[in-house]
């Protein structure tokens, strides 16, 4: 008997995380039924307001004697009760158990639940629908993201090696070696990725808060990810590790819309001419473009810092597909945005002054007419539009690795470019 188990939302800032809890439970069921494949990690929309860090939830499939699918069960539950940090108002556990084959049904959820937002009450429906066993701790917004791991076919994936440490080190400094990272990385990129920040000179692998997790390396060759793990030289203890088959890096989320069907934490691909170029407010870089159904605002927030140059490059005019999350932001909805291609640039023409007719010298502006600052001469001030070569090219254009959306595909992986590019046909 094929099992499924779904479990989401146990994680918070204070110590849990959802990978964890599926690690060791995947390693305990191993004992009991097979596994069909590696555990699952599935990031749902990055969009949504309760999210814990990552939005991540995890699945995993077991072929199963129908006499131990009651003790899978119990163990599952036991350990949810047992780990997740219930004292966190946004940790709201759930758990998903589904027999049999995966239902079409399902996998649309599921695609619902990473691009869009969806509700706890449409989650208890499709388990219904479909027959999951469902199980709610707290509010239990978790079993969406339980179902949601569970149908997803994951025919696009990447994988994470994620490396746990020692409980008595949560929340201690991570003691990994940073040059062994940079050696790695020349080593194993592009087959990992998202390793190190070549320009900020910063190691990427290891996260900042209390979870579990001293490393995690993102590849798309799952040899290579786990030889490039063991070329690190770690100075404290790994507790164990596991490889995860997942959409990061997948572009999952991101779905065409016109401007006039945008909804409030929606992930999206737009296409459209810039009809007002960049503002900043601090730090925030501000455009808007309008694709005929109506205008919509896009940023580059501070975090994304380099990136925010070519947005400046931008200019009326501009044809962009652009992709990203769709939010409120000062009461109007805005996309922020995760890269964007140049479709067609408009010609950028600066008025110059012209050089003196008498001897070439520089004039000078004097109210409406010219002066020449070398010999004098005055005339009528009549300028001269020059077209400038424009700085951006006919190409795609990302945020930095550390600031990129789990679900967000780096242009280096192999289609990178594809999602984006298939908006030229439309
Ligand atoms: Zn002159």
């Amino acid at each position: 008997m094929l099992i499924h188990i779904g479990i989401d939302d146990t994680d918070s800032p204070n110590g849990m995380c959802t990978t964890y809890l599926g690690a060791l439970l995947y390693k305990e069921i191993s004992r009991l039924a097979e596994p069909i494949d590696l555990p699952k990690l599935i990031r749902l929309n990055p969009n949504v307001p309760y999210k814990t860090r990552g939005n991540g939830a995890v699945a995993m499939s077991f072929e199963a004697d129908e006499e131990d699918i009651p003790k899978i069960k119990a163990l599952v539950l036991e350990r949810v009760k047992e780990l997740a940090d219930f004292s966190h108002e946004n940790t709201n556990p759930g758990i998903a158990f589904l027999e049999g084959n995966i239902p079409k049904e399902l996998e649309d959820f599921t695609f619902r639940a990473i691009r869009e937002h969806v509700s706890i009450g449409e989650a208890e429906k499709v388990a219904k629908d479909i027959n999951a066993e469902i199980h709610k701790f707290k509010c239990g917004r978790g079993i969406i993201g339980a179902l949601a791991a569970i149908g997803h076919p994951l025919k696009v994936f990447t994988y994470e090696l994620l490396a746990y440490r020692k409980r008595k080190l949560w929340g201690k400094e991570r003691k990994v070696k940073a040059e062994s990272v940079f050696e790695m990385d020349k080593k194993f990129y592009p087959f990992t990725y998202d390793n190190v920040d070549w320009e900020k000179k910063s190691v990427l692998i290891t996260p900042r808060g209390k979870d579990p997790v001293l490393a995690g390396i993102r590849g798309i060759d799952k040899n290579k990810v786990l030889l490039a793990f063991e070329s690190l030289i770690f100075e404290e203890p790994i507790e164990f590790l596991q490889i995860f088959k997942t959409n990061q890096s997948t572009d999952d989320h991101l779905k065409f819309k016109q401007i006039k069907d945008l909804r409030n934490f929606d992930s999206v691909i737009v296409r459209g001419k810039v009809v007002k170029a960049y503002w900043e407010v601090g730090r925030h870089v501000f455009f808007k473009i309008s694709d005929g159904t109506g205008e919509l605002r896009v940023a580059a927030y501070e975090p994304t810092k380099r990136f925010r140059k070519y947005v400046r490059e931008l200019i009326e005019g501009d044809e962009i597909i652009a992709a990203g999350g769709v939010k409120e932001f000062e009461g109007e909805l805005t996309l922020n945005l995760e890269k964007f291609y140049v479709v067609s640039l408009a010609k950028k023409i600066e008025y110059k002054k012209p050089k003196c007719p008498k001897c070439g010298g520089t004039m000078k502006s004097k109210g409406d007419y010219l002066k020449c600052k070398k010999c004098g001469h005055k005339m009528p001030k009549v300028l001269i539009p020059v077209e400038v070569p424009r700085k951006l090219e006919r190409k795609i254009y990302e945020v930095p690795p550390d600031a990129r959306r789990h679900l967000s595909r780096p242009l280096v992986l192999p289609l990178g470019e594809e999602k984006i590019l298939d908006m030229l046909n439309l």
